[in-house]
């Protein structure tokens, strides 16, 4: 077969794939517990599903405008006018299909062959795809060990005259951690003035614990949203558990969301307008949904800790925020697919390789589902683990054995 050189070296989403395996080994009736979920388990808000089907039931469902629906998007702008503090007009909102859409489109429109975009790990496994996909080059940058917060001396350092463009997460998929305000101010001040791009990945700015919340990047520029290098995406997803609606949303000057829109429109023309309406009838709904879904993914946050703990080998630098953590399995095992693996195979636990997002020897653990879940999959890996656990256990009621790989 002749494929693209290209496309044929981008990876498989490893979470979409384990999603896959965990849904097959229940399909065959195997107890899987899945701490490697990147979705809540609510049900998506009432507001939502109505606003849907009243827009299914008009029976008036066509293609709409590519750069999105017009009430979505007043939506979109109240929402970053109470939560940013910025006025923005429609023309520097797209509305995509997912906040994934709008990275690809971000990208696409910013990027020349061969050049650089600087990730900072731990990331999320889509960046460095969606940037080579784009013809880019992502260049990645190492945290101080143990703390998974980037140090701007170390971005400086990779920086060349093929920079083009940032990414930031925060709070961050899977380390969970809040960059400090004074990082977050200094790349801002640095973006601005060598004229570099700083994407803002927002996807789980509300989804934040103890009272901690990320400083929004706008906070730390005077510029204008035609002249400043800040572009921010957002979307429904994390923030009301609406992953399947697939709607995010990037911020961005007019031209660049004119030419976003250009690519959006000869891929996929736009986006489905009864998903959109549910989107814009979430943000518009009650919010006390999000505040619900916080306290929920927080209460789950502490027992994860609480049972993380118990494992003396295991360190865990506490989550901020998201509904993911980044254990340390270096004590266990250095390879982190070998590890994901074996707990999946001997313990039908599935956890996702910290090697996908660039910290090998760490599995990223989610704390989306239920506390039952949580507490079942770690005493599970303790079992699989510990050299004196009891050789044999029943999960539902088959009988696993413990063998070290
Ligand atoms: N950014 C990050 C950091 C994410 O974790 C995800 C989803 N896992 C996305 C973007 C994509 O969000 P969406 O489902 O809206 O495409």
């Amino acid at each position: 077969m002749n494929l693209s050189t290209l496309a044929s070296s981008i990876a498989e989403s490893p979470t979409l794939r384990l999603n896959e395996e965990a849904r097959l080994l229940r399909e065959r009736g195997e107890a899987v517990i899945h701490l490697g979920i990147g979705e809540p388990k609510n049900r998506a808000p009432m507001t939502a599903l109505l606003g849907a089907a009243a827009k299914l039931n008009t029976g008036d469902v066509k293609y709409v405008p590519t750069d999105g629906l017009p009430g979505l998007k007043k939506a979109i702008i109240r929402y970053t006018e109470e939560n940013y503090d910025r006025l923005v007009a429609p023309e520097n909102v797209i509305v995509s299909a997912g906040a994934k859409q709008s990275i690809f489109n971000i990208l696409y429109t910013i990027l020349n062959p061969q050049d650089e975009v600087i990730i900072l790990a731990p990331y999320w496994v889509s960046y460095p795809e969606i940037v080579k996909m784009c013809y880019g080059i992502p260049v990645t940058v190492r945290p101080e060990d143990g703390t998974f917060h980037p140090r701007f001396e170390d971005i400086e350092r990779v920086v060349t005259s093929s920079t083009k463009a940032i990414i930031i997460n925060s709070p961050n998929n899977p380390s969970g951690i809040i960059f400090s305000d004074e990082f977050i101010a200094t790349i801002v001040d640095f973006c601005e003035r060598k004229g570099i791009y700083l994407i803002a990945d927002d996807i789980y700015h509300k989804l934040v614990f103890d009272g901690k919340h990320p400083a929004p990047a706008y906070r730390f520029t005077n510029k204008d949203i035609e002249n400043s290098k800040i572009i921010v995406v957002n979307g429904v997803a994390k923030l009301y558990g609406m992953t399947g609606f697939r709607i995010g949303w990037a911020i961005a000057p007019r031209k660049m969301v004119e030419v976003m829109t250009n690519v959006q429109s000869q891929v996929t023309t736009c986006v489905s307008p009864f998903l959109q309406t549910a989107a814009e009838a979430a943000l518009t709904g009650m919010q006390s949904i999000v505040e619900q879904l916080r306290l929920t993914i927080q209460n789950n946050r502490d027992v994860i800790m609480n049972e993380l703990h118990a494992f003396t080998d295991v360190k865990c630098v506490k989550p901020q925020g998201t509904f993911y953590c980044l254990p340390d399995f270096r004590a266990y095992k250095q390879d982190s697919v070998e590890l994901s693996n074996f707990l999946l195979r001997r313990a039908y636990v599935v956890t996702v390789p910290g090697k996908e997002f660039g910290m090998e020897g760490h599995l990223r653990l989610s704390y989306a589902g239920s506390v039952k879940d949580i507490t079942e999959g770690i005493a599970r890996i303790k079992w699989a683990l510990d050299p004196n656990s009891p050789n044999e256990i029943y999960i539902g009621d088959k009988k696993m054995i413990r063998d070290w790989m």
